[in-house]
Order: structure tokens, then sequence, then C-alpha cells
């Protein structure tokens, strides 16, 4: 409980700590965050994501990005880049599943954009043929077409949320209670980013920002709207925030957030209203939010599951048939998760998705 002791005496020192501030230091504490000391993901993990489940998920994607980078004429050089890849097994996937197409190996330069020292680790390991480069973040991509996948990776940047006032609002903060760690509320503030948002909230309603998911997305952007490229942003979310959706996970099962920082996985829903503002005002298009279950089936996923069934038998034939379930499924992933894709204007916006 160092993490605990720690944010305690800040707390002593400076006042109620919002809780980006207090995400941040659970997340990414140089030394005792979640992600800087632990490999978070799978069954023996907090938490599964999509290409954990299954290397569908993973050759899709990669194909639809290899689909994009063909529209746009097959760029002789571009940046393949993922945010927050994981154990890189989606980006392993998806190079799989591209190999047969022809130039596209040739033409990648693989980025990938990672803080966790284990994760990247994990990520040597699985990708290394593909000699990747590791960023700390987005601005020091190269200069050069952007075909770039970010999957649960916006949902664990850290968010701030207010609860409206009257014709105003109060951040909520993290103060103390004795020895522990309490909700409270700060003083009212108006907030010319959260000025729209008085028309469709009443008083008491909550809503989220993501404060730090804006200069990354308006990167992003920015470089497909000057250089082309295709980004997919895929995610748990809706189109606007309401609501609380800060999340404790540990061991696969929801836990206090406040409980013991640095020990479970803290998330919160996307508000892809705010990420496709900041691509358009960047000068990039993006498409429609299409539920994560459209999007694969569209892609083909039933045809791949069918072909990848043929060799199984038994146990493993029948997990098979619940991953391809679990992804797709409106009551499992199929809705929950969305996916938003940026692209160029003139440019068809990549396979799966909707202008
Ligand atoms: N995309 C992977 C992992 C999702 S978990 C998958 O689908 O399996 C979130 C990922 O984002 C982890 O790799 C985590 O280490 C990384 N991450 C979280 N916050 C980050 C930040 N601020 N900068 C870079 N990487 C971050």
């Amino acid at each position: 409980m160092i993490l605990h002791d720690l944010i305690k005496d800040r707390i002593i020192q400076n006042g109620p700590l919002s809780l980006a501030d207090y995400m941040s230091d659970c997340l990414l504490h140089p030394e005792h965050g979640y992600y800087t000391t632990r490999d978070p993901l799978g069954a023996d993990g907090d938490f599964t994501t999509a290409p954990e489940i299954s290397q569908m998920f993973g050759e899709l994607i990669g194909l639809c990005l290899a689909q994009a980078w063909i529209d746009q004429g097959s760029p002789a050089s571009f940046s393949l880049a993922e945010l927050g890849p994981g154990r890189g097994t989606l980006m392993a996937d998806a190079l799989r599943a591209t190999r047969s197409v022809p130039g596209f190996h040739q033409a990648a330069q693989l980025h990938l954009i990672e803080a966790s020292p284990p994760l990247k680790e994990a990520q040597r390991q699985a990708l290394a043929p593909f000699a990747p480069q590791w960023h700390d973040t987005v601005e020091t991509l190269p200069e050069l077409p952007l075909f770039l996948i970010a999957n649960e990776f916006f949902d664990a940047l850290p968010i701030a949320q207010f609860v409206r006032d009257e014709d105003g609002w109060r951040e909520r903060q993290i103060g103390l209670q004795d020895d522990a760690l309490v909700f409270g509320l700060g003083p009212r503030t108006q907030l010319t980013t959260l000025q729209h948002r008085l028309e469709d909230t009443q008083q008491d309603d909550l809503v989220e920002l993501c404060a730090a998911g804006v200069p990354i997305l308006s990167n992003i952007a920015h470089r497909i709207a000057e250089t082309g490229g295709a980004a997919l942003i895929i995610d748990y979310g809706d189109w606007r925030s309401l609501g609380d959706t800060l999340q404790a996970l540990c061991g696969h099962t929801p836990t206090d957030p406040l409980g013991a920082p640095g020990q479970a996985d803290l998330t919160a829903h996307v508000d892809f209203e705010v990420l496709a503002a900041t691509a358009k005002a960047a000068g990039c298009v993006h498409s429609r939010v299409t539920p994560q279950g459209v999007f694969l089936e569209r892609l083909g996923i039933t045809t791949r599951a069918q072909a990848l069934a043929q060799a199984l038998i038994g146990k493993r034939l029948d997990s098979h048939i619940s991953a391809h379930r679990r992804l797709t499924h409106p009551e499992e992933m199929g809705n929950l998760f969305k996916v938003l894709g940026l692209f160029p204007t003139h440019t068809p916006p990549p396979p799966g998705l909707e202008s």
C-alpha cells in the first residue's frame, strides 16, 4: 500500500486530488503504478481484451488497415502504429493476416506507443521479427502516412468527473476521511469545455472529461489529414458521456476504485463525440460510430470463424464458438464496444465503417 500512503501524503500537503490526478498516479506512477508494475491481461490477470479472446480480431483489423492502405494508393512507406498494444497479440495477428498483401509488409514501419515496461517486453517478444520502434507519445511518430489501431487505449486514460450544479459544475475529488480515501465535491466552477452540456443535463447529473485523450487524438488526426492514413479507435463507450462510468477491476471482479491504488485496473467509458469533434477540428474525416459486432460481421468474421472451426474439435471448438459470440453478440462485447474510423477527405472510410 505504498501508493496509498504517497497519495495520502499528497492530499495532506495539497488538499483533495482531482480524479484525473488520482487515476494518473494509480495507473502510471513510475514505481508503483498499475501498468508500470505488471502485465494485467488474460485469464490470470485482471481483464481480457478482444485480441486475447480470439486471433480473428487482430486478423480482421490487419486486413481492414491493409485495404485502407490500398485504397489510398499503397504508399511506399508508412507507419503501422498501435497505441497501448498490450501483449502485442493484436499486431502479431494483424501482421500474420496481411503477409500475403503485396507490398504491405515491405512498406510498413512498425511503431508502438506504450508506457508499461512489462508490456513493452511482451511486445518485444511477440513482434521481434518486425523490428518495432517504441515511443512514449504520438508526438515522435515519423512524418509518414499513418495507419493506426487503438484498442482499449483511450479507456485507460485519466478522466475528470463533474457534477452539475444549478448552472455550473463541481468537480469530483478525492480526499481523506480518517485514513481512508473518499470521494467529495470541489468548489463550484464554470467550464467552457462543458458549456454545451448545460443543455442536455440536469442538476446532479455527472459528466466525464478525458482531457488526456484530446491532444493524442488531435496529433493523429492532423497527421492523417496531412500525410494520409487511417485510424481505428475501438473502445467501450457511447457517443456522449453521461453518468459515472469509472470502473476498477481486480482479478476480473469489480472492486472499489479507491480501495487499493495501483493494484486494480481503472477505466472509464470513452466519449466518442469528443474524439470525433477533435478529429474534425484537425481536418480529418471520421466515420459514424459503429458497434464492434456490426464492424466485425461486415469484415467477414463469421466466414473466418467457420474456416477456423474446420480444424477444431471438442473443447477447442466450444471455446472458439464462444469467442466468436463474445466478440460480436450485442449482449456481450458486440454493442458496448464501438469503432470510430479516421481518414482523410476524398478517401473512402476503412472497410466495415460508414461515413
Ligand atoms: N490494446 C491491448 C491492451 C489494452 S490495455 C489489447 O487490446 O489487448 C491498455 C494498454 O494501453 C496497455 O498496453 C497499457 O500499458 C497502455 N497504456 C495505458 N496508458 C497509457 C499511456 N498513457 N501511454 C501509453 N500507453 C498506455
